[in-house]
């Protein structure tokens, strides 16, 4: 469906005059394509605008190596931006849970894998690090999501917080803590409730959470094949809560990944986790390399 990038800018080097380095107006023609690439990856338009600048900047003047043709070279360029911006700082995939007990908050909308990548995360704390991890469900106007939380726990070999009916979820987020300190935990994870759109309830009572929590990691999970939705998403719990990262779900699926860039330009939140699917150990440590095979098609 996509055309390679690398096809594209051959053609429209093909139709430029050769010469020793890259002109001004070579390195515009070609990131008209790049552009382009970006936009139908689902990047977004301002996003993409930016990194075009930043990259012509780059580009103009360099010289254009023998082994390589200008379109292969004006790839590289935008390859190399497209994962520096992507990495951002820090090392993906590292979470902060020194001091037990460790608070971990997960935040995010409804159905966008937050139970699933709270287990997820669990298992492989446990699995890699040796944490000794407590999951608490907060979501008490959908006792399913509660449940789906104990019997994640069961398969894993991870403890949950007992249910209590009618508690509250600030309380619930006591309990835990109490709960984590007395019984020996290195980390305790709270699973928030999601709903299906943004609102004012919500924020509330995730932020009245935080609160509570102290939290050394608010991770908010998001769909990543929704794209300009993930982004705003991002955008809103960062201004509200003050989000540490991002897991970006459902990357087993055939989206183009350009989410994952506007995201991090716009929020520069680093994205430290992708899920590649249902099952409990399809989470991995974001790659930037990855994703930016993927925009660029
Ligand atoms: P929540 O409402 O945000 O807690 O969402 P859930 O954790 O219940 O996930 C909703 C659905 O998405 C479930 O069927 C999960 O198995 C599925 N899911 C979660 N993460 C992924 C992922 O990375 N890839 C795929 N393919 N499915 C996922």
């Amino acid at each position: 469906m996509f055309e390679n990038l690398s096809e594209r800018l051959s053609g429209v080097f093909d139709r430029l005059t050769k010469q020793g380095a890259l002109s001004e107006d070579d390195v515009k023609t070609a990131l008209r394509e790049v552009r382009v690439a970006l936009l139908e990856a689902d990047v977004s338009l301002p996003v993409a605008r930016d990194f075009i600048k930043r990259v012509q900047d780059q580009a103009t003047g360099q010289a254009v190596t023998k082994s390589v043709t200008p379109g292969q070279q004006v790839v590289k360029i935008v390859h190399d931006a497209l994962i520096d911006v992507l990495r951002g700082e820090g090392e993906p995939g590292a979470l902060k849970v020194d001091a037990p007990p460790a608070p971990i908050l997960m935040v995010g909308l409804q159905g966008g894998g937050k139970t699933t990548t709270t287990a997820k995360l669990a298992k492989r704390l446990k699995d890699r690090d040796g944490k000794k991890i407590l999951m608490a469900s907060l979501d008490v106007n959908r006792p399913a999501a509660m449940e789906q939380l104990a019997i994640l726990g069961m398969q894993i070999g991870v403890d949950t917080l007992p249910i209590v009916k009618g508690e509250d979820p600030v309380a619930i987020a006591k309990r835990a803590k109490t709960q984590a300190s007395l019984g020996g935990y290195d980390v305790y994870m709270l699973d928030t409730a999601g709903r299906l759109s943004i609102d004012e309830e919500l924020m509330a009572q995730v932020e009245a959470i935080r609160d509570v929590a102290n939290p050394r990691e608010t991770l908010l999970v998001v769909d990543g094949l929704t794209g300009q939705d993930a982004v705003h998403t991002a955008e809103n719990f960062d201004e509200r809560i003050g989000i540490t990262g991002v897991v970006l779900t459902r990357m087993d699926g055939d989206g183009r990944g350009g989410a994952a860039l506007s995201m991090r330009a716009v929020t520069g939140k680093p994205i430290k986790f992708v899920g590649l699917g249902e099952k409990m150990d399809a989470l991995e440590t974001f790659e930037p390399e990855r994703i930016a095979g993927r925009i660029l098609g």
